[in-house]
C-alpha cells in the first residue's frame, strides 16, 4: 500500500509551495487507495505547533484535502528517538563525541586554510580512552567514509552522492540529548510506514544523510520524489509578493479552492496540453513520475484565468454560498440567478463578484466623477425623469416582473431616443458608475420600484447644480 505524508515545519501557516507538495502526496496516496499522513516537524522551533497544525488543517479543509490518522508531532516523540539513538550506540553504529567548540573551530579553520570542505574528522569514532572532563558529548553516527550513496529518484532519475563529498559522521543527538533533523525525519518516515516521500528538491542534499540512518537501522528505503521549486517569473525564489503567501490569503482574495488546486497541480506537472482538471481527473491522471524535471514559474495571470473559469462554471448554490462569505446575502432575492449570471461573466475573483453584486444590490452612495461629468447633463436628467415616469405608469396589475427590455424599447421609440442616450445615465443612476453588466440585467435585478428610487435619487443630487 502506498503511504505518503506531508511534513511541514510549523511556520504558522501553509504556503502554496507546501500545498503543492501536499496535493501531490495526497493525490498519489488516494489514487492508489493508500494513506496520506500529516506530521508536524516541530523539534527545533519554539512556535506553537498546535496552532500551526490547526492552520494547516483549516487550509486543508478549505481546499478539500484530508489526512488519515492523528497528526504526528515530532515534539512528542523524543522518547522514541532516544531509543533509536541508544540502539545505534549499543550496536556501535554511533558513538559519543567529546570535541569541544574550540577544537571544532580549530579543525574548521585548518580545513578552510587547506581549501577543504569543513567536516568532522572522525577523531572519536573508535575512541576507547577516558573521556575528557566537563564536556557533554554529542552522538555521531558512523557514516560511510567512501563509496557512493545512490538512489533512484522518481523525478530526477539516478542520484549519486560521493560519500566523501557530502558525508561525515554527522550528529544525531546534540549535547542536550535532543535529536537532529535528518535523524528524526528518517526515523519517522520509516516508522510511519511511508513508502513514497514527495518533497521539495531543496531537501535533496538531506537525503544521503537520511539514507545513512535508514541503513544503520535496517529500515527499508522509501521511494523519493524531489519536486523542483516554484520560481517567480524572473526565475528567482518565490517571495511573498509573488504569491508565496498563506494559502488562506488566496481565500481572502477571492480564489476558488478548485482553481488554486488546478493551478498548483499544473505548476510542475502536465498531462498533454490539458489545463483544466477537475479533482476527479487529478486523482485519475496524476503520477509523480511525470513531474517536470525543471523548476516551474508562478504565473498569476494563469491563476486568475483558472479562477474566472471556475466562477463561470460554478452552480448558483455554490456562488451564493461563496458570496455569503463575503457578506453578500442574496439567497432570498427573487432575481438571484439573473444576478449571478450577469456577474459571473465579468468576475475573475469572488471579491470582484461580491463587489459587483453589492453595487447592484445596494443604492450607490457615491457617483463616479468622471462618468458623471461625461454622461450626466440636463438633457440626460430630463430623459431619466421621463423614463422613471414611464416606468411608474407601466405598472403591471398582476405584479409580474417588468420586462425591462420591452418597456425600455417602447419608451425609446415613443420618445425617439437611442439606447446610447439612455444606457450610461441609467447605469450611473443604478450602480454609480458607467460600468456594469448588461443594462437590462441590472434593471431587472434591481426591480421597478428600486430603479425608480435610484433614478430619483440621482436627479435630486444633480438637478440644477
Ligand atoms: N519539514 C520540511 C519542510 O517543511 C519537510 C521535510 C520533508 O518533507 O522531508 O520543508
Amino acid at each position: 500500500m502506498i503511504t505518503t505524508r506531508f511534513a511541514p515545519s510549523p511556520t504558522g501557516y501553509l504556503h502554496i509551495g507546501g500545498l503543492r507538495t501536499a496535493l501531490y502526496s495526497y493525490l498519489w496516496a488516494r489514487k492508489n487507495s493508500g494513506r496520506f499522513l500529516l506530521r508536524i516537524e516541530d523539534t527545533d522551533l519554539k512556535r506553537n505547533s498546535r496552532e500551526a497544525a490547526l492552520a494547516i488543517e483549516e487550509a486543508f479543509r478549505w481546499v478539500g484535502l484530508s489526512h488519515d490518522d492523528e497528526v504526528v508531532y515530532q515534539s512528542e516523540r523524543f522518547d522514541l528517538y532516544r531509543k533509536y539513538i541508544q540502539k545505534l550506540l549499543d550496536e556501535d553504529k554511533a558513538y559519543y563525541c567529546y570535541m569541544s567548540r574550540e577544537e571544532l573551530d580549530a579543525l574548521r579553520a585548518e580545513q578552510q586554510a587547506r581549501k577543504e570542505r569543513p567536516r568532522y574528522d572522525g577523531r572519536y569514532r573508535d575512541f576507547k580512552g577516558t573521556p575528557p572532563e566537563g564536556i557533554e558529548p554529542v552522538v555521531r553516527i558512523k557514516a560511510p567514509t567512501e563509496g557512493e550513496i545512490a538512489f533512484e529518484d522518481g523525478i530526477k532519475g539516478k542520484v549519486r552522492f560521493k560519500a566523501e563529498d557530502v558525508l561525515d559522521d554527522f550528529i544525531i543527538a546534540r549535547a542536550d540529548g535532543t535529536p537532529t533533523y535528518n535523524f528524526v525525519v528518517a526515523i519517522d518516515d520509516a516508522l510511519m510506514g511511508i513508502t513514497d516521500v514527495i518533497r521539495g528538491d531543496d531537501h535533496l542534499s538531506n537525503t544521503p544523510k537520511q539514507i545513512v540512518v535508514y541503513n544503520a537501522l535496517g529500515f527499508t528505503l522509501p521511494k523519493f520524489y524531489h519536486v523542483p521549486m516554484i520560481l517567480n517569473p524572473n526565475g528567482k525564489k518565490l517571495s511573498k509578493r509573488d504569491g508565496a503567501m498563506d494559502v488562506m490569503e488566496y481565500k481572502r482574495m477571492g480564489y476558488m479552492p478548485e482553481a488554486l488546486l488546478n493551478f498548483l497541480v499544473r505548476l510542475g506537472w502536465s498531462h498533454g496540453d490539458q489545463e483544466i482538471f477537475s479533482f476527479q481527473e487529478m486523482l485519475e491522471l496524476f503520477d509523480p513520475s511525470e513531474i517536470n524535471k525543471s523548476a516551474s514559474a508562478y504565473n498569476a495571470e494563469k491563476l486568475l484565468w483558472l479562477n474566472a473559469h471556475y466562477i463561470k462554471n460554478a452552480s448558483y448554490e455554490r456562488l451564493l454560498q461563496e458570496l455569503r462569505n463575503f457578506d453578500v446575502h442574496v439567497y432570498d432575492h427573487d432575481r438571484k440567478e439573473i444576478l449571478i449570471d450577469a456577474l459571473r461573466e465579468r468576475a475573475k475573483t469572488l471579491v470582484e463578484l461580491a463587489d459587483m453584486a453589492k453595487a447592484i444590490l445596494y443604492p450607490p452612495e457615491n457617483y463616479d466623477e468622471k462618468a458623471v461629468k461625461k454622461f450626466i447633463n440636463e438633457e440626460a436628467l430630463e430623459i431619466l425623469q421621463r423614463y422613471a415616469a414611464y416606468l411608474k405608469i407601466s405598472e403591471n396589475p398582476l405584479h409580474l416582473p417588468v420586462d425591462f427590455e420591452e418597456v425600455t424599447k417602447a419608451f425609446m421609440k415613443e420618445h425617439d431616443l437611442k439606447m446610447k442616450q439612455l444606457a450610461q445615465p441609467i447605469r450611473i443612476a443604478l450602480v454609480g458608475s458607467a460600468v456594469s453588466p448588461s443594462v437590462y440585467d441590472v434593471l431587472s435585478i434591481v426591480g421597478r420600484d428600486e430603479v425608480i428610487a435610484r433614478i430619483e435619487k440621482l436627479i435630486r443630487r444633480f438637478k440644477n447644480r
